[in-house]
């Protein structure tokens, strides 16, 4: 069976205590790879090499930086079909999905930073007839990354490639869940010429490994992607220490549909927003409220919409929707079903688990030969539920899977009311054709991404993160430079 290694110092190793976790295929619900079981000895390690490694990387010009990110980019690209199948497998995400959004995404978020790196600049202030003062933006150290399973390249790429282009080294944990992306890239950073110790790869348990480097003293700064209640966890340990922070955490997103909305469109990317890579992304939009002229419309040809998703093996063509990526993960999102209806609500299409056992899976390529698979996993019929208060648990907490609820409005007033009434605020969309009252709404919600007409359209250029518990800074363009960076400012007598 195959066995995942951490990354550090420039060397693939096994984790010093020798444990290992297992790895579960989601399609399947079987193990399928080991993962190394590491804690603080190896983040100890970690970190020692990410020190050493970090007045030679701090020091390299940007333009040679630049060169070593952009040839990590080829070599994503040149592996695209074996990242996406080994992101798919792992994740339990149609490889359409891997194919179309992870891997390229991950390829352009390095793109972008190394670019960008070679495009900093610094201000200088005059301050006329006495002074004139200059900000120096300084590679703040050993920065902690910390990462989800949900877009696992995908976002353990968005934190280490602008970590690493503004100067800084960096000790990486992506999920337990979904580890295999980043030890293939662990591969390529070797394959790459990245120095030893600018990147290390530790793997193992959130309490075990990511709170080592959390807790860790020569860890400058924590940029983390996961849930609410893990990022509160992380504030407590990491605020006391003064170490800078970046959260982005779970969200609950409204979409919220008027009647005078191009329906068309509104329809596809509302399904697409609900439903996509099974629902797990933090900025689905789980809540819909649709204005009440259009409402039984609306939702007649919503259901019959999701209701033709094919839920099946994510490596076969044509599955819409893969499998659920664990079985702890399963049974939360069944268990917020169940309590919908005890809520109230009505299941208006899926609701139900779905058992492949009897499909024909695909079979898998293990190097250059191939494997039956019998799928057996972890699957649910995407789900819509209506007759909901807006106020209720199901639609309060953040379920994270193929579960949307539906619900009518009839003033703009009221659904900013429903909308704004939850403790996260990551993103939010609008369906209107009418640009005051997108203005108006865009304004007043309560979320740090406010798409209109769209959803999930980004330019790597704008500043990305949540208000209220969906978290605190913001990722995206020069922004993440500058959370890697130390300013200083230099005032110059004249
Ligand atoms: P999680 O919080 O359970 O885990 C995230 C990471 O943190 C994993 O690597 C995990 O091992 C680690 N971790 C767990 N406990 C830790 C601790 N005590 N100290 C340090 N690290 C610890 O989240 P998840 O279940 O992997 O991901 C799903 C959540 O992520 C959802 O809430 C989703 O909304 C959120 N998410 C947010 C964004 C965003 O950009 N805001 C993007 C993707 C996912």
């Amino acid at each position: 069976m195959q066995k995942i290694e951490n990354y550090i110092g420039g060397e693939l190793v096994a984790a010093v205590s020798g444990g290992c976790l297992d790895n579960f295929e989601p399609a399947t619900g079987h193990v399928y790879s080991l993962i190394p079981d590491s804690d603080a000895a190896d983040v100890e390690n970690a970190v020692a090499a990410a020190k050493a490694a970090f007045p030679g990387w701090s020091s390299t010009p940007a333009e040679e930086r630049f060169t070593i990110l952009m040839r990590l980019v080829s070599l994503i690209e040149r592996d695209l079909d074996s990242l996406a199948l080994a992101e798919s497998i792992d994740n339990g995400k149609t490889l359409a999905i891997a194919k179309r959004l992870d891997i390229p995404r991950a390829a352009s978020n390095f793109r972008f930073y190394a670019t960008a790196a070679m495009h900093t600049a610094n201000e200088s202030h005059d301050t006329t007839g006495q002074a004139l003062n200059y900000t120096l933006r300084q590679p703040l150290g050993v920065a902690g990354c910390i990462s989800p399973w949900n877009l696992p390249l995908y976002l353990f790429t968005w934190k280490i490639a602008p970590a690493i282009a503004a100067g800084c080294t960096v000790v990486a944990k992506p999920s337990e869940v979904t580890p295999m992306t980043a030890y293939l890239f662990s591969k390529l950073s070797i394959e790459a010429g990245l120095p030893p110790g600018v990147l290390n790869v530790v793997h193992g348990l959130g309490p075990k490994v990511g709170s080592a480097i959390v807790g860790h003293k020569d860890i400058k700064a924590i940029s983390f992607t996961g849930g609410t209640k893990t990022g509160e966890e992380i504030a407590r340990t990491a605020a006391p220490m003064f170490k800078k922070l970046s959260l982005e955490l779970g969200g609950k997103n409204p979409n919220i549909i008027f009647a005078d909305c191009n329906y068309e469109q509104a329809l596809a990317e509302t399904r697409r927003a609900a439903f996509a890579n099974q629902g797990e992304i933090c900025l689905c939009g789980s809540r819909i409220f649709v204005e009440r002229p259009i409402y039984e419309k609306f939702k007649k040809d919503f259901v019959a919409d999701v209701s033709r998703l094919k839920v099946g093996d994510p490596l076969a063509d044509g599955t819409d929707v893969g499998a659920i990526v664990s079985k702890q993960h399963f049974d939360k999102i069944m268990s917020y079903i169940e309590l919908a209806k005890e809520e109230g609500g009505t299941i208006l299409c899926g609701g139900n688990p779905l058992d492949l056992a009897a499909v024909k899976a695909e079979t898998r390529p293990v190097g250059s030969v191939s494997e039956t698979r019998q799928l057996g996993g972890w699957y649910i019929q995407p789900t819509v539920i209506e007759g909901l208060s807006h106020d209720c648990r199901t639609n309060q907490e953040e379920i994270f899977g193929p579960v949307a609820t539906i619900m009518p409005f009839d003033t703009e007033e009221e659904v900013l009311g429903y909308a704004n009434s939850v403790r996260y605020g990551l993103s939010s969309t609008i369906w209107t054709e009418n640009l005051s009252r997108a203005h108006r709404i865009a304004a007043d919600i309560e979320s740090g991404i406010v798409w209109v007409n769209c959803w999930l359209l980004r330019d790597l250029r704008t500043p990305f993160g949540g208000v209220k518990e969906s978290g605190v800074g913001r990722e995206g363009g020069f922004e993440a430079l500058r959370f890697f960076s130390e300013e200083k400012n230099v005032c110059i007598r004249l």
